[in-house]
């Protein structure tokens, strides 16, 4: 069975969030299940790409709206990722250095997929499934259908992942004259309340959606940003698959970005080594608990919230040290600077984009801190549980499938309203866990026992392939 992964994003050459984490690993994953999977993202301007040999397999050129597009397919030689990978490169469109943010985005992601579609069609590759993630590709089910320079593909099953359904790729109908020629009378296949709307497109035209957890389907059928109602109008197409973890990389025992190597027996020690080194560069005390928050500085991701519960649990709890590393939203970025301020030498902030830090920041901390409003799956937990630190969330999406709170047994400490408030309570409970010092080291033994690798959800991929295929 051949699988293509198309994506925007993949770990590590092109990397914003957890969408790379996931297309960069679970293909790995089902390569060992005996499934020719491959990857096809755009080319990027990047390290990884600079610092690998590539040949070009195929190239060719199609018209979008007046400009004659060129397009070349470079394949990486050494498979130094254990799967397949392929780059699209279009001058002017596909060869920058950033994955997101350019006013004529829209366009570069109409040309990926033309690109894609004409590339695989005129060179007789007919892979069994295209497994599209994200609204950047929520075109290919659409295209393949109703594409009328690609009716050869047309059988050709299509499975559509939603890693974030609050971005659908809105476009006005203006954009309509790049998409490739389509049978015209199915234009309402692309409309959502009088725009292209790709996320919606990809729902209704998939043979199969998958969410990144259980618990985010469920969400997506009361709110999606305008598309609860599609959501429920497909839901029998829809599943939910909680993603893995990649524990060649994500992983304490072999990590080779961390100072101090660690399993579940020498966590302690491993904990407190790369504690102290972390302490000491960002001027914190290592003999207090560390509490961390990783991410996107998004509402999405309660980081609005930080600045109120740190001030409200600072005024009833001295005792921890506290480090924040993300980039972001700058309204956030700004109070989130009052708060170093106010509680110098008590918390450490770092802006920007910083994978090796990352890994150190998971190794060092004692607690990971998701106040999330929305999180489809959230990896950040699963990372935080490998690496024995103890996460604190919210109830919402994937971190209700996957944080159980101690009260039950768990290895985690859940709050359910998004409010400073209840932030604060659970953060409370924490501290009086760690404060015992056999408790804590019987929450951390159990959440270090845990298994979220990709082993069991990638199966879950594979079988729902073979549905669509029987
Ligand atoms: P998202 O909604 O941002 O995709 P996920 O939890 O699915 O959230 O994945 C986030 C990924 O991005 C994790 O690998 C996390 O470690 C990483 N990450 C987020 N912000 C940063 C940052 N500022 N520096 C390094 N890694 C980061």
């Amino acid at each position: 069975m051949e699988v293509i992964h198309l994506s925007v994003e993949c770990f590590p050459i092109a990397k914003v969030g957890g969408l790379a984490d996931v297309v960069g690993a679970l293909p790995k994953y089902q390569r060992t299940l005996g499934i020719d999977a491959k990857v096809v993202i755009p080319w990027f301007d990047r390290p990884f790409v600079k610092e690998h040999e590539f040949e070009i397999v195929a190239a060719g050129s199609f018209s979008q709206g007046s400009e004659e597009l060129q397009y070349e397919i470079h394949k990486e030689r050494s498979d130094v990722l254990g799967f397949p990978l392929f780059l699209i490169k279009i001058p002017g469109k596909l060869d920058r250095e950033e994955v997101y943010c350019y006013p004529d985005e829209a366009e570069q992601w109409i040309a990926f997929q033309h690109a894609f579609l004409h590339w695989i069609q005129n060179n007789g590759i007919h892979p069994s499934v295209i497994h599209c993630h994200d609204h950047h590709v929520g075109l290919i089910a659409f295209l393949l259908q109703h594409g009328t320079d690609f009716r050869e593909l047309a059988s050709t099953k299509t499975v559509f992942t939603v890693h974030n359904g609050q971005y659908q790729g809105w476009m006005s109908w203006s954009k309509g004259i790049l998409l490739p020629a389509f049978d015209t009378w199915k234009w309402g296949l692309l409309d959502w309340d009088g725009l292209i709307n790709p996320l919606a497109t990809a729902i209704k035209c998939s043979d199969a959606y998958t969410t990144v957890s259980d618990g985010y389907l469920n969400e997506l059928f009361i709110e999606a940003n305008g598309l609860q109602g599609l959501f429920n109008a497909e839901s029998a197409k829809g599943y939910g698959i909680v993603n893995g973890i990649d524990t060649a990389y994500w992983n304490p025992q072999v990590d080779a970005l961390i100072e101090k190597k660690y399993n579940k027996i020498t966590v302690h020690k491993g904990k407190e080594e790369n504690k102290r080194i972390l302490c000491e560069k960002y001027n914190l005390r290592p003999d207090l608990p560390l509490i961390s928050f990783i991410g996107r500085f998004a509402k999405e991701k309660g980081a609005d919230l930080l600045f109120e519960i740190f001030v409200k649990l600072f005024s009833i709890q001295e005792n921890m040290s506290i480090f924040i590393l993300g980039s972001g939203d700058k309204e956030i970025q700004n109070k989130l600077k009052e708060l170093e301020l106010k509680f110098e030498g008590k918390l450490a902030l770092f802006f920007g984009y910083d994978e090796v830090l990352a890994h150190q920041v998971y190794a060092a901390s004692d607690m990971l801190l998701m106040p999330s409003r929305i999180e489809p799956c959230g990896l950040n937990q699963l990372y935080a549980l490998k690496y024995g630190t103890i996460p604190i969330v919210r109830s919402i999406g994937g971190l209700k499938d996957t944080v159980v709170d101690v009260a039950n047994e768990g290895y985690g400490f859940v709050f359910e309203k998004l409010n400073a408030d209840d932030a604060v309570e659970a953060i409370g409970r924490s501290l009086d866990a760690y404060s015992d010092i056999k408790t804590w080291k019987g929450i951390r033994k159990k959440a270090m026992q845990l298994d979220f690798s990709w082993d069991r959800s990638a199966k879950k991929y594979v079988e729902l392939y073979n549905q669509l295929l029987k």
